[in-house]
């Protein structure tokens, strides 16, 4: 008995040790998946990382609740990509009562239009210096292990561009069709690759014109174009009806937006779906 109450004696008191430890760290709040495995590889098990998006929620339209306000009010950072991404941002920090909060708009002074940052993977590395330098200033303390995990991550970004230049170099096809918003700019860019979007516009919710379709159904006849990519977490109806009207095969190509509960629940990467984007690339592209 006696052998008993001191066993959960030392139980509870190793448990309350571990929630004190819990309570100290800084809470980091990020919007998008992309930071969100940012500031994960970075932090570690320095930090404790909360993404606002609930899994499988599109990005673009999402707009915040009111227990996301709760949230950052209690936080020690509050990471967002960009006033273009995230056009809510703005209002929202201002309406939140917390004057230790610490905002970083991880993409800012990027000066394009196209907010899909991350898929430039030396820019991402920049956004992940950002937030390394953000963690330091918050918890000074473990400045060296942020430094480190920093520099080990960036690496491994730096080593999935090199991938990239390397299996994309030699494709037959060079034109990446997509069914969904205009998402992949910056890795067409990046990899010379020519991009075409069913639709201009940012929001996966909004519909291409019936021209647009028509045009698409032209090139992808003109260019002999063998596949073409939907994007991750909405319908691939219009990747459905392309396939339907020309025969094309299709792939998933995720802009990493979000994922899936399942993906949240397995502990997928960012790393990790950029791998599985530069196979089905190596697949619809005709790459060696
Ligand atoms: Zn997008």
């Amino acid at each position: 008995m006696l052998k008993k109450s001191f066993f959960l004696f030392f139980l509870l008191l190793s448990f309350n040790s571990i929630l004190q430890a819990a309570e100290n760290k800084p809470t980091v709040i990020t919007t998008l998946f992309p930071i969100y495995d940012f500031a994960r590889q970075v932090g570690q098990d320095k930090i404790s990382v909360v993404l606002l998006l609930p899994p499988g929620v599109e990005a673009h339209s999402y707009e915040p609740s009111a227990g996301d306000v709760v949230k950052v009010s209690k936080a020690d950072i509050f990471i967002y990509t960009s006033a273009i991404m995230e056009p809510w941002a703005g209002k929202f920090i201002s309406g939140v009562d917390n004057t230790k909060l610490r905002v970083l708009e991880a993409s800012g002074g990027f000066t394009d239009k196209d907010p899909h940052t991350w898929l430039d993977f030396t820019k991402a590395m920049v956004m992940v210096d950002r937030i390394r330098d953000t963690l330091i200033a918050v918890d000074p303390a473990n400045r060296s292990f942020f430094l480190a995990t920093a520099r080990q991550y960036n690496k491994k970004l730096a080593d999935l561009d090199t991938e990239y230049q390397k299996e994309l170099s030699g494709c037959q096809d060079k034109v990446l069709i997509q069914s969904g918003h205009f998402a992949f700019g910056y890795l067409a860019r990046r990899y010379h690759l020519q991009y075409i979007a069913a639709y201009k516009g940012l929001s996966p919710d909004a519909e291409p014109t019936p021209r647009n379709l028509a045009e698409l159904v032209d090139t992808i006849r003109k260019n002999k174009v063998k596949y073409i990519f939907y994007e991750e977490l909405v319908s691939p109806r219009v990747a459905e009806t392309l396939a339907q009207e020309t025969g094309v095969r299709l792939l998933e190509l995720s802009a990493a937006h979000n994922v899936s509960r399942e993906e949240l629940d397995r502990g997928v990467t960012f790393i990790d779906i950029m791998k599985v984007n530069l196979k089905n690339l190596k697949l619809g592209l005709s790459c060696p």
